[in-house]
């Protein structure tokens, strides 16, 4: 592990972290327990809550108080209290929003447990700075749920953040980061994207940027069949699409 690009589940082909890969590893078993949980393993809550997040019917980050119900019947004890931690410290969620948990599957960044952290790894991927329009886009479209104010806020440098992340902006409101080895290496070892550097490096460049690169395309495409006017006039507008 760790340089060998994506990972996927040969039952459901999801895509699959490098820490659920790990963690699969430390316990013997397959990654992705969208069959169950594996014989063997315990059924802790953090366990049983992520075989019920690799429920194949699930294709959307899920609310901390509906995980507690899902894993009600499964798991023996209260879920109320403990959920939050169970969801926040386990490497194989992801954070996609306040008390908003899923999978890497579900487009969420891996580890990254705020708007910043997130929108830093989306920076890092992309093929150029970004309108922060396009950068709200592209994490909408990643399953993200959030204020877009909060968002501009964190991207502007109002607001700081707890890794100290930092934002270059232009007067075009144009967005980027560093994105240098250094920088990015940086970024992994607070973030914890993934277990390694190397594997850090092949998901961006195999997984992450690709999925930025679609998405920014795809936007470009339906702004441009909206018929009014360039493309590079509407980048900077936020448009809805339903
Ligand atoms: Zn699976």
């Amino acid at each position: 592990m760790g340089g060998g690009g994506m990972t996927r589940c040969p039952r459901c082909d999801a895509e699959l972290s490098d820490w659920e890969v790990e963690e699969a590893g430390w316990l013997q078993v397959t990654p992705c327990w969208c069959g169950g949980i594996p014989r063997g393993v315990r059924p802790t809550l953090a366990n049983v809550a992520y075989a019920k997040l690799c429920d194949i019917d699930l294709r959307q980050p899920v609310k901390t108080h509906d995980v507690a119900r899902f894993v009600t019947p499964q798991y023996r004890g209260d879920p109320r209290y403990s959920i939050n931690g169970a969801l926040s410290q386990g490497m194989r969620f992801c954070w996609g929003g306040q008390a908003l948990y899923g999978l890497a599957r579900h487009g969420l960044v891996p580890a990254a447990r705020s708007l910043p952290e997130a929108a830093y790894a989306i920076l890092i991927a992309a093929p150029r700075a970004l309108h922060v329009e396009e950068v709200d886009f592209v994490m909408e479209q990643l399953n993200y749920r959030f204020n877009s104010g909060s968002l501009m806020h964190h991207l502007r440098g109002y607001t700081s953040n707890r890794r100290g992340l930092r934002f270059n902006i232009d007067y075009l409101n144009r967005v980027w980061v560093n994105s240098g080895r250094d920088s990015r290496h940086e970024y992994n070892r607070y973030v914890r994207v993934c277990p390694t550097h190397t594997g850090f490096d092949a998901w961006i460049g195999e997984t992450l940027a690709p999925k930025v690169q679609r998405t920014l395309t795809d936007r470009a495409q339906r702004l441009a069949s909206l018929g009014s006017g360039t493309q590079l006039d509407l980048a900077g507008d936020r448009v809805e699409f339903h």
